[in-house]
């Protein structure tokens, strides 16, 4: 979808207020979105809270779409966007710390005390530009406070994953949390576990990639629920390293940099960054110095039994595999045969394992020598050279009386080779290049 400028989707989010309201309903901006245009921040997406049941709603605008309706949600589509409309709401009994067993449609008040922290349960009346705050939002906004709507220990009871939303929120704010909130959060740690892996993966996510990375972690370990979510991640605390490559410190602190300095990550690099050297607590080793021998391969293993827990796409936990297990590579590029060096640079992956190479340059002996010699490299090249059109095919080596089997791809793959390695330039030489070594076909 094309990312219209933002008071174009404020402008809709305000027309689909005013025809709820026209049409007798009470209709208000809510939650993240209020945080955000309070604190000056465009805001990601717009909700609206309202009290007409969702079928009500699903009257009034042409195109919807019903994704939680026992919730109360729906999304109305407009050309400007989609934007969620939820009924004003109570949520019943949380009886499995994931989800209310029931919700029952309520008034605004209680929509804000369902919410759950004080910055995101606030209401804006577009109408008057009024912020309607029942819960105290707007001075802890102004202290810059993460503090649950009500007690926190049964806030956190009725729902676990608020436990890692308050870690997330304050990084990403740079708000502290407020010292009770915090408490109750190192009490039910380890009960983060109970919520599912998808939403667990999806605050994950948020906290990698949406800026201040390196607080989330240190949050999440203060808070003590780093140990249950990741305890791969955990494991690194205290596994030293050789001084001389790695004057930064321990395997945790050289990634806490990496992850410091890493800028609008996409998902699969930020969880590159954050697993990349995952198997160096399993391969700790002290002979005539400290090693981590085959860090990367068990490293690898590991990480895709992480990608594989917390429910990651296929493509996205083979693009996080390849970057664990080929990250010790970079360094060696430049001495690698050209067949290979182009191979491997025409991954689809590289620009990634690239940017994952200068982060674990500059978060230990901060020199980018070799990542520059790479990038010179690169630039030096052309799509002819990197990817040169196939001097010849199946069908000619069936022409020159080859048997077709499996020995085909590995002809045409060393024939490649020799045409990387600039050895055979012309179909002629290939085919000399062919009867040299599979003589007879
Ligand atoms: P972001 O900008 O990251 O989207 P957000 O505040 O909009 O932040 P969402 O996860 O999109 O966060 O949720 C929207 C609103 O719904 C929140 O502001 C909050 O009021 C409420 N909310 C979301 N998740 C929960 C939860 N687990 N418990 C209680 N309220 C929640
Ligand atoms: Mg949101």
């Amino acid at each position: 979808m094309i990312d219209l400028p933002d008071d174009v989707r404020r402008r809709t989010a305000e027309q689909i207020c005013r025809r709820l309201r026209d049409a007798g309903f009470r209709a208000l901006l809510a939650g993240g979105c209020v945080r955000d245009l309070l604190m000056g921040i465009s805001p990601k997406d717009y909700d609206i809270a309202t009290n007409a049941r969702p079928e009500e709603v699903a009257n009034l605008f042409p195109r919807t779409i019903p994704v939680g309706a026992e919730f109360g949600v729906l999304k109305v589509v407009c050309p400007e966007g989609i934007f969620e409309v939820a009924t004003f709401r109570t949520d019943g009994p949380y009886e499995d710390g994931r989800r209310p067993s029931f919700v029952k449609f309520s008034d605004e008040i209680a929509d804000a005390f369902r919410r759950d922290f004080t910055i995101n349960a606030m209401f804006l009346d577009p109408e008057t530009n009024e912020v309607l705050d029942y819960v105290g939002g707007k001075q802890d906004l102004q202290m810059k406070i993460i503090r649950t709507v009500g007690a926190p220990e049964k806030r956190f009871e009725e729902d676990y994953l608020r436990l890692l939303r308050a870690v997330r929120f304050s990084a990403r704010l740079d708000f502290q949390i407020d010292s009770v909130t915090e408490e109750a959060i190192l009490k039910y740690a380890a009960n983060i576990v109970k919520t599912s892996p998808e939403r667990i993966r999806e605050e994950l996510v948020k906290i990698l990639t949406e800026g201040n990375a390196r607080s989330g972690f240190e949050l999440l370990d203060r808070t003590e629920l780093l140990p249950h979510l990741l305890p791969e991640v955990s494991a690194m605390k205290g596994v030293t390293q050789p001084a001389e490559f790695h004057p930064e410190g321990d395997v945790f602190t050289h990634t806490l940099l990496m992850l410091e300095f890493m800028q609008n990550p996409s998902v699969t690099l930020a969880f590159g960054v954050l697993l990349h050297d995952i198997g160096k607590p399993k391969t700790w080793s002290l002979g005539d110095r400290i090693r981590f021998n085959n860090h990367d391969k068990i490293g690898a293993e590991i990480a895709a039994e992480i990608c594989a827990r917390l429910r990651m796409s296929n493509r996205e936990t083979e693009r996080i595999v390849w970057l664990v297990k080929n990250h010790m590579k970079l360094p060696r590029v430049l001495e690698m045969k050209e067949s290979k060096r182009k191979r491997f640079i025409r991954e689809e992956g590289f620009p990634e394992l690239l940017e994952l190479g200068r982060l674990d340059c500059l978060a230990s002996h901060r020199s980018l020598e070799v990542i520059r010699q790479i990038q010179q490299y690169i630039s030096e090249q052309k799509q002819e050279t990197l990817r040169p059109a196939p001097l010849l095919t199946g069908n000619d080596l069936i022409a020159l009386g080859y048997k077709p089997g499996p020995v085909f791809t590995e002809i045409l793959d060393r024939i490649e080779d020799a045409q990387l390695e600039g050895i055979v330039q012309t179909k002629e030489q290939a085919v000399h290049f062919l009867r040299q070594h599979w003589p007879s076909p």
